[in-house]
């Protein structure tokens, strides 16, 4: 199954693995995995994803 995200420049599905909308033609931010950048202010939740083992 191909991941979808929403582009935040024209709203519409494209993959998650896109880096250039395929509609707008933006080129989409980079997200750093792994890296975790100091942010001011809030921090970002994400939603807690079990993985479970066995
Ligand atoms: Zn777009």
């Amino acid at each position: 199954m191909e991941e979808l995200k929403t582009c935040p420049f024209c709203g519409e599905e494209i993959l998650a693995v896109a880096r250039k909308c395929k509609h707008c033609g933006e080129w989409l931010p980079q997200e750093d995995a792994g890296q975790q950048q100091e942010k001011s202010a809030e921090q970002q939740q994400e939603q807690g994803a079990a993985a479970e083992e066995g």
